[in-house]
C-alpha cells in the first residue's frame, strides 16, 4: 500500500465507525484484563458468554481469589485451554492483590510480568483501558496488514512495528479496533469481501475477490 493511501484508508474506516471499541464485554480495567487473558485462541463471543456469569459473582482480583480455582474453572470451562487460563488468572489476581493494591498496572513491564499476559494482551489493556497508541497484533491484524500491504511482516512484532511507523498519529489509538473489525467482518481469512469493501481503492492486494455469482 502506498503511503499516500494510508490516510484515506483510515479516514474511510473512521467515517464508517467513529468510535470503535472491543467486542469483549467488561465494566472495569480488571474485567478487561481478565477477558483478554481468557480470549487467547478463543472468540470474543465465547468469552463474553462465560464472563457474563463470572464477573457479576467475581469482578475483582480478590473476589476471584476468594472464588478459588475449582469454581473459577467451572465458570470458564466452555473456553478453550480453560485449565491453564484459570491457573494464570488466579496467579495474576494474587500478584495484583499483593503487589499492586488490587489495581491493574499501567506499564508494559508490569503487565507483561503477570502470568498469562503477553505482549498482545498488554497492548490491548494499554490501548483500550489507558488510551495508549499501542497495536495488539492478532490473527486479523496480521492478515490485514500483510494482505493490504499496509504493514507487511513475517512476525506479529514486525507487523506491529510497521503499523506504529506507518499509521498517521491521528488514527493510532483507534487503529487497532478498526483493523480487527475490518479483518473479522470484511477482509476475512478465507475469502476477503473485496466487492463490498469500502477501502478497496486504497488496498494493495492484487487478487481482489469479485462478487460471487448468484446461485
Ligand atoms: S479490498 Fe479486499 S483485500 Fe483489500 S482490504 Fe478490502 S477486503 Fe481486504
Amino acid at each position: 500500500m502506498k503511503r499516500a493511501h494510508i490516510e484515506p484508508f483510515f479516514a474511510t474506516l473512521r467515517a464508517a465507525n467513529p468510535q470503535p471499541n472491543t467486542e469483549l464485554e467488561y465494566t472495569s480495567v480488571f474485567e478487561l484484563l481478565a477477558a483478554v487473558l481468557l480470549s487467547a485462541q478463543a472468540t470474543d463471543v465465547g468469552v463474553n458468554k462465560a464472563t457474563r456469569r463470572l464477573f457479576p459473582v467475581a469482578g475483582t482480583p480478590q473476589a476471584i481469589l476468594d472464588l478459588g480455582l475449582e469454581r473459577l474453572e467451572g465458570y470458564i470451562k466452555t473456553i478453550g485451554l480453560y485449565k491453564s487460563k484459570a491457573r494464570h488468572l488466579m496467579e495474576t489476581c494474587r500478584i495484583l492483590v499483593e503487589e499492586h493494591g488490587g489495581q491493574v498496572p499501567r506499564t508494559r513491564e508490569a503487565l507483561e510480568a503477570l502470568p498469562g499476559v503477553g505482549r498482545k494482551t498488554a497492548n490491548v489493556v494499554l490501548n483500550v483501558a489507558f488510551g495508549q497508541p499501542t497495536m495488539a497484533v492478532d490473527t486479523h491484524i496480521f492478515r490485514v496488514g500483510n494482505r493490504t500491504g499496509l504493514a507487511p511482516g513475517k512476525t506479529p512484532l514486525a507487523v506491529e512495528m510497521q503499523l506504529l511507523d506507518r499509521i498517521p498519529p491521528a488514527y493510532l489509538v483507534d487503529a487497532h479496533h478498526w483493523l480487527i473489525l475490518h479483518g473479522r467482518y470484511v477482509c476475512q481469512a478465507r475469502q476477503p469481501r473485496c466487492w463490498e469493501c469500502a477501502v478497496a481503492p486504497y488496498c494493495g492486494y492484487r487478487s481482489k475477490s469479485p462478487m460471487p455469482a448468484k446461485t
